[in-house]
């Protein structure tokens, strides 16, 4: 690719525009045929299917207990009552995380009334950086780490540095559904992680979340607090919420779990071939992953160092933008920028750095090599171009 760039007054890359994200969603009819039996039932909610969903998950992960809720948002929320519930977490007892994330999950710990500690993310893998962590643990109630982009964070190191805290540690595994650290699934580590099924994740049910822990009191505690917290007798035992997952909800995430190697392969990929592609071009790094670790790449995430590459990140954007690929910023505002977590004022400098330099581009598995390609060319161009494009 040589021809002049769109932002320059080139004919764009993608007339028709290349979307973002675009769910993996299984057939119509083999949703509908597996929904039959519940839905002729009249059992709409948290029925056979939930059951089906949870004890697949179960087994594939290699837990004890996989619990179903509504998203991966109240399964945040629920986990930290349910800790809350048992005696495991100081109440009002602050929660350390990485600003770093999802919102969600710093709401998580806001809708439980308790503050949020942010630390630092580590500048090349943007996971929470524990030695940084290690030195904000004072007076927390409880750590909870997200596994950025699909790809495991240390969670031995998060491990440890919860026992040295002596507190639990929860993951916010959205992302990560089908991600190993080493030979074990993530899913296994902590009291519990979170997935989330709602459809930029890699598995979708439209919306959804499933907790798994090995645990069988959380477990027990976490299927009557997505029912209110009701063991039966409308006698609640804590303050618990309506989290369950509906019959029609499971249905989709079990068709979808039909065909999910198969997507996450092709998620493996794309990440592969945009590395590749990418390795070369000045100023442009990949998010770095642990050799022995296995992402689910729900993101493919870059960062611009504007001095080397030419332009800043926002001009990057726009640079693609012009192009017709659609791209998105994960995550900037980082959580402790936004209006609803800045009260804490945390000084966090390398999160803002990281957080001004990233960009996460199209993966999906219906995305084409040729779109990986195109997409990777342009990147290179708007390095070679950047005199011209800064002017
Ligand atoms: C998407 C996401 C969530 C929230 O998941 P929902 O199922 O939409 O509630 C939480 N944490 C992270 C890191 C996410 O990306």
């Amino acid at each position: 690719m040589t021809a002049r760039l769109a932002i320059l007054g080139g004919t764009p890359a993608f007339a028709d525009r290349l979307p973002f994200v675009r769910p993996a969603v299984p057939p119509r009819d083999d949703v509908f045929a597996r929904l039959a039996p519940s839905y002729d039932a009249g059992m709409l909610t948290n029925g056979a299917l939930v059951r089906e969903l949870e004890e697949r998950a179960a087994a594939r992960l290699g837990v004890a207990h996989v619990v179903a809720v509504s998203s991966c948002t109240t399964g945040l929320m629920l986990v930290l009552r349910v800790l809350d519930h048992l005696g495991e977490l100081d109440p009002a007892a602050p929660v350390l995380l990485p600003s770093f994330t999802f919102s969600a999950s710093a709401h998580a710990v806001s809708w439980n009334a308790r503050a949020c500690r942010f630390a630092e993310c580590d500048p090349g893998s943007f996971q929470l950086d524990v030695d940084d962590a290690k030195r904000r643990t004072d007076g927390i109630g409880a750590v909870l780490a997200t596994h950025v982009f699909g790809a495991p964070c240390g969670a031995e190191a998060v491990e440890d540095l919860g026992a040295a805290a002596g507190v639990p540690v929860v993951f916010d595994a959205a992302h990560a559904f089908g991600a190993r650290r080493g030979e074990r699934a993530v899913g296994t580590f902590g009291v519990a992680e979170v997935f989330s099924l709602t459809p930029t994740k890699p598995l979708a049910a439209g919306e959804g979340g499933l907790v798994a822990t090995q645990r069988d009191d959380v477990a027990a505690a976490l299927r009557i607090g997505r029912d209110y917290a009701n063991p039966g007798n409308y006698d609640t035992r804590f303050v618990g919420l309506n989290g369950r997952m509906s019959e029609i909800h499971a249905a989709v995430a079990l068709c979808s779990l039909d065909r999910f190697d198969e997507h996450l392969e092709r998620r493996r990929a794309i990440a592969a071939r945009y590395r590749d592609a990418l390795a070369d071009v000045p100023g442009v790094a990949a998010q770095e992953i642990d050799p022995d670790d296995r992402s689910t790449f729900k993101d493919l995430t870059i960062t611009v160092e504007p001095g080397t590459f030419g332009v800043d990140r926002d001009t990057f954007v726009r640079a693609l933008a012009a192009e017709g690929i659609d791209t998105r910023l994960y995550f900037d505002p980082p959580a402790h920028r936004q209006q609803s977590h800045a009260v804490d004022a945390t000084d966090l400098p390398v999160t803002d750095e990281v957080a001004s330099r990233v960009v996460s581009l199209p993966i999906y598995p219906s995305l084409r090599d040729e779109h990986v390609d195109t997409i990777s060319a342009v990147v290179a161009e708007v390095h070679r171009q950047s005199s011209a494009i800064r002017a």
